[in-house]
């Protein structure tokens, strides 16, 4: 395994029941406790578990949510404490039933990490910068890597399968191709969006009680803005903008930024409470999506997954929750059969990737300025869904539909079921 974050984590989890032994190494320093690290430089920013995430890593981790709730993660309803503002308004309230937990990114993947460790097959090795791959022309397979531990080349050879989970940065396609591999299709969606992140001591009466709020980006306002309860009695607070400069990192600027937000409710926290350490920033360029399902040939004993085979726009929060789905794939597919593995997974792996893609793309691809391939976009599908979106800041049954979808937890198709229809206006 290669990275040791959480998709390479979650991978992990899945390989141990099939594989004598799994050896998990990262570049990083791992630290001992939950904060953040370099090897993740997201990882200081807010990450959202959707539902759909929650409910996967229970079942990859037996009591995962009640692990997370016992260190201090405020369990939530997605709609009921939460404000979700789209397009200038927010979605209606109400009790949606979907439970999720606002941990910090690097609480999330201690507990993650902290589980793995403990399963007896498995080994984490911090400090192994993998820099190559070992192959075999003669199977056409991939057999092992070979890493760099404090300036010394060590190999690991003899691997029955190697999973690339190192991000957005991984090398696998410019490894593969150089291995005589044809190239890997890429796909973009370009939202040049930069996060500037900071947290706050939180007084949980603040906000009237909710969890956080959440402010999307719209072609009328490119300033976005997000606020999460933490564990710790924290909020974390992010701001972001579009296309532009940086927002601001000083005091008076971040409270400025803030203010020009569709909601109150992001200023109302910088306003109200102490600051905790300095801001940290972000640039995130685009959403990429490497089409190894699309490759003509692939090496038998290698596969790819998390950020290095799709990195969403992080605004929507699926990232984490795709890793722990392609995970539950994999394990799912190790059981029935190792044959053919690689062009499995990939194609299952696609049609999972497709929905939450497709959903950054119709989102993403209506900001006039975003770069991406908009033959994709179903326009009828689309106005519908605009449509949708507007009565559900009226109809909390509407707005709880539409989270339903954005968790993850129901197809796109349920959003055009009859009974959901009927309550959307034409
Ligand atoms: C600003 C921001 C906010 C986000 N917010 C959310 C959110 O709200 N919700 C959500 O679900 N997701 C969010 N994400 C996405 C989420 O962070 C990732 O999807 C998630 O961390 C899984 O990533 P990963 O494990 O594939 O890669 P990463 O987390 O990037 O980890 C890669 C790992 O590989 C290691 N590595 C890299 N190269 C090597 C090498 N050569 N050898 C050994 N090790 C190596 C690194 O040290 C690191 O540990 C956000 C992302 C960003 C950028």
């Amino acid at each position: 395994m290669i990275g040791a974050s959480l998709a390479g984590l979650l991978a992990a989890r899945a390989l141990h029941e099939s594989f004598e032994d799994v050896v998990v190494l990262d570049r990083d320093v791992l630290p001992e406790r939950p904060e953040p690290r370099r090897g993740v430089p997201q990882s200081g920013h807010v990450h959202g578990l959707l539902a759909r995430g929650r409910q996967e890593m229970d079942d990859l981790f037996d009591g995962f949510s009640t692990e997370l709730a016992a260190l201090g993660a405020p369990p939530f309803d997605v709609q009921e404490d939460m404000r979700w503002w789209l397009g200038g308004r927010p979605l209606a309230e109400g009790p949606s039933g979907m439970i999720v937990l606002a941990a910090s990114r690097p609480l999330i993947e201690f507990v993650i990490r902290r589980r793995v460790q403990g399963l007896p097959n498995v080994v984490v090795r911090p400090g192994h910068a993998v820099d190559d791959l070992l192959y075999t022309a003669e199977h056409d397979q991939i057999t092992g890597v070979t890493a760099t531990v404090g300036g010394e080349r060590v190999v690991f050879d003899d691997v029955d399968l190697v999973v690339d989970a190192s991000g957005r940065g991984s090398r696998s396609r410019h490894l593969l191709t150089a291995l005589g591999y044809p190239q890997v299709e890429e796909e973009r969606i370009e939202v040049p969006t930069v996060y500037v992140t900071r947290r706050y001591r939180r007084d949980p009466r603040q906000l009237d009680g909710r969890a956080g709020a959440s402010v999307n980006a719209y072609p009328g306002n490119l300033h976005g803005g997000f606020v999460l309860a933490q564990e710790n009695d924290t909020w974390i607070v992010s701001i972001s903008d579009r296309f532009g400069e940086a927002p601001p990192t000083d005091d008076e600027g971040m409270l400025a930024f803030a203010e020009t937000l569709d909601s109150p409710d992001v200023a109302t926290v910088m306003r109200s409470a102490e600051p905790l350490g300095a801001p940290v920033k972000m640039r995130y360029p685009a959403s990429t999506r490497l089409r190894y399902d699309r490759t003509a040939r692939f090496p038998t004993g290698y596969l790819v997954t998390g950020d290095a085979m799709c990195s969403f726009n992080p605004i929507y929060g699926q990232g984490m929750t795709v890793a722990a789905l392609e995970a539950a794939i994999l394990r799912r597919l190790l059981k029935e059969d190792t044959d053919g593995l690689a062009d499995r997974f990939f194609a299952e792996t696609a049609a999972l990737i497709d929905v939450p893609w497709s959903a950054v793309a119709a989102n993403d691809l209506s900001l006039p300025k975003a770069v991406g391939d908009r033959s994709m976009l179903d326009r009828e599908r689309g106005a519908y869904l605009t449509r949708l979106r507007s009565a559900a800041t009226e109809d909390p049954v509407l707005a709880t539909a539409f989270l339903r979808v954005t968790h993850l937890m129901d197809p796109p198709a349920a959003l055009f079921a009859p009974e959901v229809a009927d309550r959307v206006p034409a």
